[in-house]
């Protein structure tokens, strides 16, 4: 059984390699931690940071096996990892954090809007579509338009059709392939906001300042602040935000995507039990970055400051927007940071680069 608070020189376990996985991996070194990447992937970003890979795909036993005898804590990058790899790290005797709970009510999407509205935050109106009568049921109850999405395995934008009349219904329902789905009211957001947030092992809590989301097609473009909020609505996204973490028993960070309505009212989009593309701006805008963070967390060591250190902005550099790195290193004020994918390709998230100014007096 693992003793926290881990000691330096303890080995940490990342269930995937991509670029959230090596962020982690580089902060966890930078405090002295080993890091072992289990991921499927030959050549995986986080890899060629970690001090160990175990190259095996996410159900496979011994590769689970490895990783669970291997390490003090294990934690993951992305939350569609299947639920029974940790099940089955947590059988092995490992130490899961976040939680296995916290992970399978993020992974399905009519789940997590409903443990969220039991918590106290508050989400669109919604309903749950297993077939064509459901869908019917929903048309009738919640109005049109619907945003269709499948309950599982959808992101960036993925796997949601509109339903803007209640003639869509069939189109829809098939360009979903057909698959389990929740229907979702227009959120009729002016503007989507997010908040990163962390809890430790002793039920403590940290959360960053809120900023604004800009996404296009889907894919999160751009996150700034400050945002220009009333006290209102930063103390409604910090109550949010606390609630949830309490409510889950939460270990480690999470990012907590919200839609700000034109009355100011906060709803909740979704949250990711990981670190989020919406913290990367943490990394040069903030005291404690969100993987850093995220590290002491499960680790078991005290929480860091979350003061922002500026006006920020971080960029995604996605497919060639990567190519123009000669240009953002010669702009003094902007930090790059790649994530060694080998390969290009378009929507690509390839790295990210944040400009920090100094905070003008607000
Ligand atoms: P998601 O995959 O749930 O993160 O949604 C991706 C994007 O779709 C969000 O960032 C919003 O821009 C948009 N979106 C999601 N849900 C709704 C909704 N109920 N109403 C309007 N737009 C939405």
């Amino acid at each position: 059984m693992a003793k926290f608070p881990l000691q330096p020189g303890s080995t940490i376990g990342i269930l995937g390699g991509g670029q959230l996985g090596r962020m982690l991996a580089m902060a966890g070194a930078r405090l002295g931690f080993d890091i072992a990447i289990l991921t499927p992937e030959d050549d995986a970003p986080a890899s060629r940071v970690a001090a160990r890979t175990i190259r095996a795909a996410y159900d496979d036993p011994a590769g689970l096996e490895a990783l669970a005898q291997g390490c003090d804590v294990v934690t993951f990058e992305f939350e569609n990892v299947p639920a029974t790899a940790v099940e089955r790290l947590i059988e092995l005797g490992a130490e899961v954090a976040p939680s296995a709970r916290a992970l399978a009510i993020a992974q399905d999407r009519f789940e997590e809007k409903s443990f969220l509205n039991a918590a106290g935050a508050p989400t669109v109106a919604f309903a749950e579509v297993n077939g064509r009568d459901d869908l019917s049921r929903a048309l009738k109850h919640l109005g049109a338009p619907l945003l269709l999405k499948t309950r599982r395995g959808g992101y960036d934008g993925k796997g949601q059709a509109w339903v803007m009349r209640p003639r869509d219904a069939d189109t829809a329902m098939k360009s979903l392939g057909g698959r389990p789905c929740i229907a979702e009211a227009p959120a009729d957001f002016r503007r989507e906001l997010a908040i990163i947030a962390a809890r430790g092992r002793e039920g403590e809590i940290a959360l960053y300042p809120l900023t604004e989301s800009h996404h296009e097609n889907g894919v999160l473009r751009r996150t700034s602040a400050p945002i220009n909020a009333p006290p209102r609505a930063v103390a409604e996204a910090e109550r949010i935000a606390a609630t949830l973490l309490a409510a889950l028993g939460y270990v480690g960070v999470i990012g907590i995507e919200l839609f700000e309505r034109d009355d100011g009212r906060l709803l909740v989009n979704e949250f990711a039990p990981r670190v989020h593309n919406t913290g990367h701006w943490t990394l040069d805008g903030c005291e404690v970055d969100q993987f850093e963070q995220h590290i002491r967390a499960i680790a078991g060591w005290p929480l860091g400051a979350t003061a922002r250190r500026g006006e920020i902005e971080m960029r995604n550099l996605i497919g060639e927007e990567a190519d123009d790195w000669r240009d953002i290193l010669a702009e003094p004020d902007m930090s790059l940071h790649l994530y060694g994918k080998l390969e290009s390709r378009p929507g690509r998230k390839m790295g990210h680069v944040t400009r920090v100014l100094p905070a003008r007096a607000e």
